[in-house]
């Protein structure tokens, strides 16, 4: 390329970082203005432009638009800003820039792919410009974050997943793509949205919804082969465990919200432990909602009582949930237990008051992931710290709209006895003259690590002691110090890191358990693993050159 189509590429654009001699060299000179602007003087340039927009929404069509013009210097600056800029470009604001998609549109990013398009997805793969895709993030929109059906505006979820596999994993952008199946949506009101981009139909489901999702991971695999990571996101409950099940020994496949969220909140609740002081058995769990989310942390959890020595039987057994229609237990008036929560079910009187369960049960880890907002009242707080010396509460439903209960609430309400942790992001609050810095149980501590892991090292099939060793590992990294701040994970500026000792000690488990298929089996794995990372400096266009000796 040369000439004025470099810099209307966002993969070789510098905007005014080109040198003069680039410039001269590559026939763009003049198109840039006179003064030669360095990496880090453009970087203040867009934080400046970044802290003056009034609003995140604003913020995050600026930072859009920024990757869409310069994406080096997008990942840069959001690598070196990451606490404030990722809940901009992840959760919370990517739910608002979901809802509000049809405004945000700009120029489209990622691959869409609809049911009407169904025996040709593999034609509409080639049609993807990237020949070595590693990793897709793909979703049907159908539950985004707590939000609900956002149908075709949920593309903006895969995206923004997957700048953080780039920003926190150092993958490759090329290698990275988002995919949003729009098989329509069931929210009316996109229907009437004039805005809306995607077909304004209800979501196709059954026999025929089944044969689409077939034919994509068809697709896929002839195209960028089996080892192409695939991540599900924001599938509705009832399609999120069936196509775990159906995929995961075919494809290098998992479901984030399942087996990420999973690995973070056990993660936090391990390092819980060494604040209560406690063994995983020695606690009592009670889940609010059994999806997605509380049914994955819940089989981690058995897992790892399993490894403490516990058998499957007592580990179920201290882990009790509630869904919609109540505590689960065993012949319940209103039934409704699917095979998941079946496992958890107890023999045990039926309730349905959050509030009279906890003071009922008295558990010592309460864990909320339903999407109800305050679902975590004063009297349930309350009820904890009553029975509790060091309660752990969990309020995990995003965006912060739908939290459980404030951070401010939880230490308030404990007198700041509490270990918490969210899944949105809260600021940090002082009580009783201390002040404590809320964990945020963010899947962006386990996603960009594993993929990182899977990807280098050849994985085909990811099992669920992947995602237990990624919890383990992440729950190390934090230190005593991080702890008595009341921080359950390490500070989010250290996410790049973290990532990569998730991805080095996989490497380890991998070559150790035959799981890893890319040979020879190297000897350093965190310096095999850094040399994949991607570079987020600038390009040199102007090529080495040399002579040639003389001819004697
Ligand atoms: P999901 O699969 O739809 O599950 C929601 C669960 O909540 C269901 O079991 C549902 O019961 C239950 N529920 C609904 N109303 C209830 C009520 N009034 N009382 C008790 N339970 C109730 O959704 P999900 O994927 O698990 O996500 C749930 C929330 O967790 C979302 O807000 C999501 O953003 C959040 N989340 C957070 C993180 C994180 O912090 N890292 C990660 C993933 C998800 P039924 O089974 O009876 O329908
Ligand atoms: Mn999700």
């Amino acid at each position: 390329v040369r000439g004025i189509d470099i810099l209307r590429n966002p993969k070789l654009n510098k905007g005014t970082a080109f040198t003069l001699k680039e410039r001269q060299l590559m026939g763009i000179h003049g198109l840039v203005p006179p003064t030669v602007r360095s990496v880090e003087e453009q970087t203040i340039r867009v934080l400046t432009n970044f802290s003056k927009r009034s609003s995140d929404l604003d913020r995050f069509i600026y930072l859009m638009a920024l990757q869409d013009r310069n994406e080096k210097l997008f990942y840069k600056v959001l690598c070196e800003n990451v606490e404030e800029m990722m809940p901009i470009v992840y959760t919370p604001t990517v739910g608002q820039a979901c809802q509000q998609y049809g405004v945000v549109f700009r120029r489209p990013r990622g691959l869409f792919i609809s049911i009407k398009d169904k025996g040709h997805i593999y034609e509409i793969l080639c049609n993807w410009p990237e020949r070595n895709v590693k990793a897709i993030v793909v979703t049907d929109g159908e539950r985004i974050l707590g939000l609900g059906d956002l149908g075709a505006y949920g593309m903006g979820i895969p995206v923004g997943k997957l700048s953080l596999y780039t920003a926190l994993g150092g993958i490759h952008p090329a290698k990275c793509l988002p995919i949003l199946l729009d098989v329509g949506t069931n929210n009316e009101k996109l229907h009437e949205d004039p805005l809306y981009i995607g077909h304004c139909e209800p979501r196709v489901t059954g026999q025929e919804y089944d044969d689409f999702i077939d034919e994509f991971m068809q697709a896929v695999a002839k195209r960028y082969g089996y080892s192409c990571l695939v991540q599900f996101e924001d599938f509705g409950n009832h399609n999120a465990f069936r196509f775990l099940e159906k995929y995961r020994d075919v494809y290098c496949t998992f479901n984030d919200d399942i087996q990420g969220t999973a690995a973070v909140a056990a993660a936090g609740v391990f390092a819980s432990l060494r604040i209560t002081k406690t063994k995983l058995t020695d606690n009592k769990f009670l889940f609010q909602g059994a999806g997605e989310a509380n049914i994955g942390i819940a089989e981690l959890l058995t897992l790892a009582m399993i490894e403490e020595g516990a058998t499957e039987q007592e580990a179920r057994s201290k882990i009790w949930m509630v869904d919609s229609r109540g505590l689960i237990t065993k012949g319940r008036p209103s039934g409704g237990i699917s095979g998941h929560k079946k496992e958890f079910a107890k023999d045990y009187k039926h309730m349905d008051n959050l509030e009279e369960i906890v003071e009922d049960l008295k558990p010592s880890v309460l864990i909320g992931a339903a999407a109800i907002a305050g679902a975590f009242t004063e009297k349930v707080i309350l009820s904890m710290a009553a029975h509790n010396e060091r309660p752990v509460i969990f309020a995990l439903s995003n965006p912060t709209s739908k939290a459980e209960c404030s951070a401010e609430e939880a230490y308030t309400l404990t007198e700041g006895r509490c270990v918490f942790a969210s899944g949105s992001p809260f600021p940090a609050c002082t009580v009783n003259g201390k002040t404590f810095y809320p964990g945020q149980g963010n899947n962006a501590y386990i996603f960009p690590g594993v993929a990182l892991g899977v990807i280098t090292c050849g994985v085909r099939h990811i099992e669920d002691k992947i995602f237990l060793h990624a919890a383990q590992c992440l729950s190390k990294l934090v230190t005593d110090e991080n702890l008595a701040e009341g921080r359950l994970y390490p500070p989010l500026n250290q996410i790049q890191e973290v990532s990569l000792k998730i991805a080095t000690e996989l490497a380890e488990f991998v070559y150790r358990t035959g799981a890893a298929s890319a040979y020879p089996e190297p000897k350093d794995k965190e310096a095999y693993i850094r040399s994949f990372l991607y570079d987020t400096n600038y390009e040199q266009f102007v090529p080495d050159t040399w002579e040639w000796p003389e001819t004697k």
